[in-house]
């Protein structure tokens, strides 16, 4: 940092420890506020002038310096991946141009040609095919499994294998994994563990407490909030960090500063949204499985989902998706969707306003008719990402539709 620019703060840093989630979500960070403004400004640039030449080459090859060029770092970026990390509970943490930039180069990190990962048969769409086409590409081989059921994730793991790689709650049926249980596997393995935890946000759950190795965020969902911006977050040891931030530097997955900075905005606010979401979407799974003309209702914290104890166990709260199956399939699903006035139709999540798709032909519509089965994902299958509207609405915008 250069010293013409002033650490307003930095004292309060240790205070941040003892501090709970809806006050860090506010105040993490402000140890990284170069000025006096309470909101932090944002470093608009590409570039940062140097003092001489050695100290050009001294960023060049330094971990992320956060003053030379902006694919390298800077001081916004950092200051979110500050607070990123401390939501985490993670010793640091990387911010991407969204998700997958973040799943890629972990995954780049965890594996190498010839090595082995185990990955979960229900994900979001573009992990497994990753996993599936650019990594087979390269050389690694993969196992799915239904990783609900740990017998089967210890039976897959082979002696070249370097990673578990779940989602949970998984995307779209919110099928919950017990975190807990495959950390203890990788741990006893010696593999390293990976969750994908754009569902939950680190408002509803932290797996590095629970013993996981990297979390992964699509920033893009909760943590923005406002569908408003791309972003991805990798959260793990700082070692783990170093290595995954040499494949940003090279694949120029970085994201912009504004971008990093509406972020930072978004997480402020990020207890109380995902708190009025959880509540609306529990709300509103139980009026879907209330009602005639629904066949399934998929939400964590409903009597009827398989892993409700653990998802209570593990989750602060039920997540702001609902998942649900309409009598008649298809087609029914179809004219639902698009009879919705309030919720609109659009892929993506986690945003303020409530959502809907249709995962077969939508997020998941690249998979083939097997693995769409094996997913778990039926024909007429819809996926809702609640908002924070009035649910009296939703509820009504549900039945005018339905009718
Ligand atoms: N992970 C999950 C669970 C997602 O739903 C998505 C996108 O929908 C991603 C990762 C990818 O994130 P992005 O679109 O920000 O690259």
């Amino acid at each position: 940092m250069s010293s013409n620019m002033k650490n307003s703060s930095g004292n309060n840093k240790e205070s941040q420890s003892d501090l709970n989630f809806d006050t860090l979500a506010l105040h993490a960070g402000s140890e990284e506020n170069f000025t006096q403004a309470l909101v932090p400004p944002i470093f608009q640039t590409s570039v940062f002038e140097l003092e001489n030449v050695d100290m050009g080459a001294e960023f060049c090859a330094a971990h992320n310096p956060s003053e030379f060029y902006t694919r390298w770092g800077n001081p916004t970026i950092s200051q979110a991946q500050k607070v990123l990390a401390q939501l985490e509970g993670a010793e640091a943490a990387l911010l991407f141009s969204s998700g997958m930039g973040a799943i890629s180069a972990a995954l780049l990190g965890a594996l190498d040609p010839g090595s082995h990962v185990v990955i979960h048969n229900s994900m979001y769409a573009g992990s497994t095919e990753l996993v599936r086409g650019f990594f087979k590409k390269i050389g690694v081989e993969h196992t799915f499994v239904d990783a609900t059921n740990l017998k089967e994730v210890e039976s897959a793991v082979q002696e070249n294998t370097s990673l578990i790689f779940i989602e949970s709650p998984s995307n779209p049926v919110l099928g919950i994994i017990d975190l807990e249980a495959i950390a203890d596997i990788g741990k006893h393995n010696s593999i390293k563990t990976a969750v994908d935890s754009t569902l939950a946000s680190p408002y509803l759950q932290r797996p590095i407490e629970l013993g996981f190795d990297i979390v992964l965020h699509s920033g893009t969902k909760y943590l923005g909030g406002h569908s408003d911006l791309t972003a991805g977050v990798l959260a793990s040891s700082e070692s783990f960090i170093q290595e995954c931030w040499k494949y940003l530097k090279l694949f120029g997955a970085c994201i912009s500063p504004f971008e990093a900075w509406l972020l930072l905005r978004g997480v402020k606010t990020l207890p109380l949204r995902v708190q009025q979401q959880c509540n609306n979407a529990f709300a509103l799974a139980k009026f879907l499985e209330s009602l005639d003309e629904v066949e399934r209702v998929y939400y964590p914290f409903l009597d009827s989902h398989p892993q409700k104890t653990l998802a209570e166990r593990q989750m602060q709260a039920g997540g702001g998706m609902v998942s649900f199956e309409l009598k008649g399939g298809k087609g029914i699903s179809r004219r639902f969707v698009e009879s919705l006035k309030v919720i609109r139709l659009a892929v993506s999540l986690g945003g303020v306003e409530s959502i809907i798709q249709h995962p077969a032909t939508m997020t998941h519509g690249m998979l083939s008719e097997e693995d769409l089965a094996a997913s778990g994902i039926s024909p007429g299958l819809l996926r809702c990402s609640v908002g924070i509207e009035d649910v009296e609405d939703l509820k009504r915008d549900i039945e005018q539709a339905l009718r």
